[in-house]
């Protein structure tokens, strides 16, 4: 199935890039880098926006941001990709798998309690293909032990809690603009914060330690070439999400009578729809020849574009092992099927079709 995103102005591109080109500047210290952080704050109705070089380097900086470093626990949900999990290696820290509730990826409280330490220093909160879960228990967790709130919010351009957006509710929150994301600059990030010490922290670690020699820092920063694709493409995310939403809702019209079913969404909580979640009714398995069967309708799931596993399953975090039962029952009873701006009536038939076949 087509995957180009055809809801890109190119007009738009180019005249922003016209607009970068004739500034002159093409580093990341350009205006027009400022100015699309300007306009990320206003969008995502938050104070400060620093861009960065990809969703890797905005989750890194969060992460030196608030004082993780070698041998800090951070607590991560085991659903959570790889992707988020590379960057606590780099920085030497220690994941700890936790549990999550049974139909999403919010964090399952009584799993996050048990393994609060001494040493954990930060929780991620990862809500997958753009699907938020209520986040009050655990920030109150996170308040009481002292615990800063980083989300990753790289699939969730967006998504809404009660008209907040995802990724200025915790401290930090991190994007992606990497071309598949919702808002893409081809590779790129961007991380969210309300509070001017962290952001200071942030932008002082993406600019080499403001190039002092007295605090650590590596070159994250967004150049202004990018940050103009992403002001040409940032007024696009509300439509984006709402032709993903209709095609949400075409699809589920059409299969009222199969035998899956999309996965609940929390009351209060808005999916921007990165990919649409599927289950069966009765919680079943998904089982590899029913996806094989998808692929040769042209569907590719998510689930098997990553090899989707609980995340102490890969090799790299084996020796994080944690008992996950709930992650371990959802990962193995979910799928995606493609809902984005490209897909056409008629591939939503196609897809529609082969859910009704079972
Ligand atoms: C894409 C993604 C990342 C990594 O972003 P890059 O820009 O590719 O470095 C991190 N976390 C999640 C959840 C992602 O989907």
């Amino acid at each position: 199935m087509n995957d180009k995103y055809l809801i890109h102005n190119r007009e738009a591109d180019l005249a922003y890039v016209e607009k970068a080109l004739a500034c002159g500047k093409l580093s990341g210290t350009s205006d027009i880098v400022t100015a699309y952080e300007q306009k990320l704050a206003d969008y995502f109705g938050c104070k400060y926006a620093i861009a960065t070089s990809s969703g890797t380097a905005s989750l890194i900086t969060a992460l030196y941001s608030v004082g993780v470093r070698e041998g800090n626990e951070v607590i991560v949900p085991c659903t959570a990709p790889i992707m988020t999990l590379l960057p606590l290696i780099a920085l030497k820290a220690t994941p700890v798998f936790c549990d999550t509730i049974q139909y999403g990826f919010g964090f399952d409280i009584n799993s996050i309690e048990s393994r609060t330490s001494r040493k954990t220093k930060a929780v991620i909160s990862v809500p997958m293909w753009g699907y938020p879960n209520k986040l009050d228990a655990l920030k109150r967790h996170c308040e009481q032990n002292g615990l800063y709130l980083i989300e990753d919010a790289a699939q969730s351009h967006g998504s809404l809690i009660e008209n907040r957006h995802i990724g200025t509710i915790g401290d930090i929150g991190c994007f992606s603009t990497h071309d598949r994301k919702i808002l893409s600059t081809g590779e790129g990030g961007f991380l969210l914060t309300n509070r001017k010490d962290l952001s200071e922290k942030a932008r002082s670690f993406t600019q080499f330690g403001s190039m002092s020699g007295v605090s650590f820092g590596l070159n994250f920063k967004l150049s202004s070439l990018q940050a103009a694709i992403g002001l040409a493409r940032l007024p696009l995310i509300d439509s984006q999400v709402s032709a993903r939403t209709k095609n949400v809702h075409t699809l589920a019209g059409m299969i009222r009578n199969s035998p899956f079913e999309p996965l609940p969404v929390q009351n209060g909580c808005t999916p921007n729809y990165y990919a649409l979640v599927l289950k069966r009714r009765n919680g079943e398995k998904i089982d590899s020849s029913f996806l094989r069967r998808l692929n040769e309708f042209g569907i590719l799931s998510e689930t098997v574009r990553y090899a989707y596993r609980p995340a102490y399953r890969y090799p790299l975090f084996e020796t994080y092992r944690t008992e996950c039962p709930q992650s371990e029952k959802l990962i193995e009873g979910i799928f995606t099927v493609p809902v984005h701006p490209d897909v056409t009536e008629e591939d939503i038939s196609t897809v529609a079709d082969c859910l009704c076949e079972g």
